[in-house]
């Protein structure tokens, strides 16, 4: 049987470790890091996803600046309270909830963002210095970040294995690839132009399935002892069963969805803002 990575376990004692360096940075320099997180419009899950953002930075004492824009703001007031967010020396993070609405340009918006605050690890020079072999970006996309950080708190080195990424997004499929092959992973990214996609999974020792479809990886694929990770919830095969339950059987490792990906996502974000604090706080 596939031992279950508990992704909201480990995300706990993530957390508890960044609110023990929060207190020590705020006992030390006087000073706590700081996210600021923009929502414009009322969009139901935007919202709770950024409440859950704000109440997570508040468990660890992190303070969180609430910048809540009306729908029908202009591209260039919220381009102004980036700006004004990166000249705040008190916000080390700005994280601007996804997606905007339709008459505001995101790429632009996002581009607008300090590379020395973007949490989100988003920006083109974060993404291209990850690509680029010896150079180090300022962050790391949270969910791909996360998904390595599962993988080596439990004990999964990636060094020379095969992985295979299953998606190609900016803020999964993309990052995540580079960062197993910055760990010396040999990796294929499987899309969706990929012809016979089940041959290349089925040699995988790690796949990391983030295409955002249900069933699209099935149990017989897996190679057993391979370590799944399931950014969503792609890899449930069998729905008349208990989740996922045939690759339970075969893998070697696997992360359950809910409480796998989705709560390392949160704890990444945190860790970043912790990290960009750092940088400026500590002399
Ligand atoms: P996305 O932008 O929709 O990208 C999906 C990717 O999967 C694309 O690259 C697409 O290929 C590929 N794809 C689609 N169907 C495929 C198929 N049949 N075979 C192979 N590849 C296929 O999604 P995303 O933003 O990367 O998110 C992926 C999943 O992760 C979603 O379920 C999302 O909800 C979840 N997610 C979870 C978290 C978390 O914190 N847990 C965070 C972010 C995302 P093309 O490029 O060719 O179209």
């Amino acid at each position: 049987m596939a031992k279950i990575i508990d992704g909201k376990a480990i995300a706990l004692d993530i957390r508890n470790e960044i609110a023990k360096e929060v207190q020590t940075l705020s006992q030390t320099y006087n000073k706590v890091p700081g996210l600021a997180v923009v929502i414009v419009g009322t969009r139901k899950d935007s919202q709770s996803y950024v409440g859950m953002k704000r109440k997570a930075c508040a468990q660890v004492g992190i303070r969180s600046f609430d910048i809540d824009l009306p729908e029908d703001i202009s591209e260039a007031v919220v381009i102004a309270k980036v700006h004004e967010l990166n000249a705040d020396p008190d916000v080390h993070g700005i994280l601007v909830q996804l997606p905007l609405p339709k008459h505001i340009n995101e790429e632009k918006v996002l581009s607008e963002i300090s590379i020395e605050k973007d949490v989100d690890g988003f920006h083109p020079l974060n993404i291209g210095k990850l690509a680029m072999k010896g150079r180090e970006p300022l962050f790391l996309p949270c969910t791909p970040k996360g998904c390595l950080e599962l993988l080596s708190r439990s004990g999964i080195s990636v060094k020379g294995k095969r992985a295979v990424v299953v998606g190609r997004s900016n803020i999964v499929g993309l990052p995540v690839s580079l960062l197993l092959l910055k760990a010396d992973a040999t990796v294929t990214i499987v899309h969706s132009h990929t012809p016979d996609s089940e041959k290349i999974i089925r040699e995988a020792d790690i796949i990391i399935a983030a295409a955002g479809q249900a069933n699209m990886i099935k149990g017989e694929w897996i190679k057993p002892g391979a370590a799944v990770i399931d950014v969503g919830t792609n890899a449930v095969d069998d729905p008349s069963r208990k989740s996922g339950y045939r690759l339970v059987e075969v893998a070697g490792w696997l992360t359950p969805v809910p409480g796998g990906v989705g709560p390392m996502t949160v704890a990444m974000l945190l860790k970043n803002t912790l990290d960009g604090a750092k940088r400026k706080i500590v002399q």
